[in-house]
């Protein structure tokens, strides 16, 4: 099939890469000593998740690395995800490594299909795969639940777990505090045939939910409460969106994550800060199920870095969901949400997001990223990539009065412009086309009846360039009966038409964005704005919604260029002299466009 394509519609945007260089970080010196010192060169990989004997069979790990990104399908990833998915697959990807990406699912109630979905899509989008190959399907962690099972069963027939039937307020009480060690549960001290029978009693469902749990055996007065035997199974009669109704027990995050690394024999499990207090117990654990001979050696080790904040963003899904929810926005995806669906509609391409991730770095203190740096790894991606096209966003008319005269009734007059005013070597920059006739849209700001100091544009009197079209000479307007200006009057100089011998015979001080009333293509534009007033948004418990800007979105009737008209969803432009624009992937059609201001052509944050 061959679908015709409009000549000067951009239907392939040349490749152009943003380059930054990669710099070195901690995490890289930790993987790069590991491969010095060959730290996991004896692992084996069985071709799938499994325990120490399904490895055992398999043959010497052809990964160098494991690293892993572990959604939970509970909402829908934002930049804080994007800049782990860039750290986790890049690190894979750059020291022969495989990226892992595994749904997080232990959780029955939280979790749904359309998030694991769009959880897949965004990750792909981002440019990676995962699991070795390009159709490799995701891992889920529920799909270890038989194997986190028979773990906790060792654990309890090895003493090191036990079922405890303290109610929550007796458990909380006794766990104690930073300054107080914890007490001894008095179900501490069953023996372990005792705990296998209680256990399975609350695995066949002989138990109510919340009566009993099962606990790791550790240290009730660690300094670390995590390390005061946490529970590591609970009971809980729910329906999980994999394993359906087959389990009544599930197990606790901190006990599976653990496991689910081990299981794919992760080398570096690399986390956010808020995690750092769990290592120990995530070390305690691999250490047994090793020991145990049920686990492979050497275990995954976590490491922590810290969390993105931007300013002027909200990045907890659990906040996200209640803009949605309160219909704050028009759904996951609004161009003003920081979701990583809703950048994409808002213009972003994947490589201004992965370099985001690169030049924010990775360390281990908190800060706060400014907005605009973000903006910035877009303004020099599209800066590249985007074809210019002029679009009118508050349209007055221009009428040529002489042009009848001098160029013929109703002529129109063919004129070109290149689509990337500077392509990249070796690319030849397209051309688009559109025509200039008797009337022409200007910006209403293009005109002043009687100019300020300064102004250089359309005043009575003055001639400007209309940008690859004509000189022309202003000569006045008309307005109504309000005084609001109806028409801007002008006469077009022959002969000095751009790109022609005579274009330099006139001298102007301006060159003004225009369309042609005969070819323009009247178009919707939505003009974003940050979706916050405050830098941080949820700072110290703020209510976020408080902190809204009631502004964030301006909607405009627009005229565009021809080229512009043709666009097809998701098309990215440089809207000459107003920022860069993409066709909207939802409600845009060629020849009914739709655009999102994704970024202006300046930073003008803070200013
Ligand atoms: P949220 O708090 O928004 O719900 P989460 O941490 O609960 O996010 P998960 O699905 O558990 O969401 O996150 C998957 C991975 O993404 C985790 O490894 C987590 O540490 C990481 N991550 C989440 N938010 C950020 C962030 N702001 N910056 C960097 N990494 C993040
Ligand atoms: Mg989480």
């Amino acid at each position: 099939m061959t679908t015709s394509t409009p000549a000067n519609t951009p239907a392939a945007v040349p490749e152009a890469a943003l380059e930054t260089a990669k710099t070195s970080n901690f995490l890289r010196q930790i993987i790069e000593n590991d491969l010095d010192k060959g730290t996991y060169a004896s692992r084996q990989w069985g071709g799938t998740p499994g325990d120490a004997a399904h490895h055992a069979k398999g043959q010497p790990d052809p990964a160098r690395i494991r690293t892993r990104f572990p959604p939970e399908p509970n909402g829908y990833l934002h930049i804080g995800h994007a800049k782990s998915i860039c750290i986790n697959f890049g690190l894979a990807r750059d020291y022969g490594g495989v990226c892992h990406l595994r749904f997080d699912d232990t959780n029955p109630e939280k979790e749904d299909t359309e998030y694991v979905n769009s959880i897949i899509d965004a990750v792909k989008w981002l440019g990676f795969d995962w699991n070795g190959s390009a159709d490799a399907a995701p891992y889920q962690a529920s799909d270890y639940f038989d194997f986190m099972y028979r773990a906790a069963e060792y654990l309890v027939e090895a003493g090191h777990a036990y079922v405890d039937e303290q109610t929550v307020e007796q458990m909380r009480a006794n766990r104690g505090d930073f300054g107080k060690p914890g007490v001894d549960s008095p179900f501490r001290s069953r023996t372990p045939a005792e705990n296998l029978k209680r256990f399975h009693e609350m695995r066949n469902g002989e138990h109510e939910d919340g009566s009993m749990v099962l606990r790791a055996k550790i240290d009730m007065a660690s300094p670390n409460i995590n390390m005061r035997d946490p529970a590591i199974y609970r009971i809980r009669r729910a329906t999980h969106h994999n394993t359906g109704d087959t389990w009544c027990i599930y197990p606790m995050y901190t006990y599976a994550h653990p496991i689910e690394d081990a299981l794919e024999q992760i080398t570096h499990s690399l986390c956010t800060l808020e995690f750092e207090d769990q290592r120990p117990f995530y070390d305690w654990l691999l250490e047994r199920l090793t020991e145990g001979g049920l686990l492979g050696n050497p275990p995954p080790r976590q490491y922590e870095f810290s969390r993105l904040n931007l300013t002027y963003v909200i990045t907890s899904k659990r906040k996200l969901a209640q803009l949605v929810y309160d219909h704050k926005v028009s759904g996951w995806d609004d161009p003003r949400m920081p979701t990583i669906v809703g950048l994409r509609r808002r213009g972003y391409t994947p490589e201004s997001l992965q370099v985001f991730a690169e030049r924010i770095g990775v360390t281990k203190s908190d800060s706060w990223i400014d907005y605009s740096t973000l903006e910035g790894c877009l303004r020099e991606d599209l800066e590249l990539k985007a074809f210019r096209g002029m679009a009118v966003l508050n349209p007055v008319k221009l009428v040529l009065t002489n042009w009848d005269e001098v160029m013929g009734a109703g002529h129109l007059e063919p004129c070109t412009l290149p689509s990337l005013p500077h392509p990249p070597e070796g690319v030849e920059s397209p051309e688009r086309h559109f025509t200039i006739g008797k009337e022409v849209w200007i910006e209403r700001e293009d005109f002043e009846e009687v100019p300020t100091k300064g102004y250089k544009r359309l005043f009575p009197g003055n001639k400007v360039r209309l940008k690859g079209g004509y000189v022309i000479e202003c000569t006045g307007c008309t307005k109504d009966a309000d005084g609001k200006i109806t028409e801007v009057l002008a006469t077009v100089v022959p002969d000095t038409k751009s790109g022609t011998p005579g274009a330099d015979s006139v001298k102007v001080k301006a060159a003004i964005t225009w369309v042609g009333v005969a070819d323009g293509v009247p178009a919707e534009v939505r003009i974003y704005d940050r979706l916050f007033l405050e830098a941080q948004p949820d700072a110290g418990g703020k209510d976020f919604i408080e902190g809204l800007n009631p502004n964030s979105l301006k909607t405009v009737a627009a005229i565009v260029e021809p080229s512009l008209g043709h666009a097809h969803k998701d098309d990215k432009f440089q809207f000459e002299r107003h920022g860069y624009f993409v066709a909207d992937r939802v409600d845009h059609q060629p020849g009914k466009p739709v655009f999102n201001l994704a970024v202006g052509l300046k930073d003008s944050w803070g200013k």
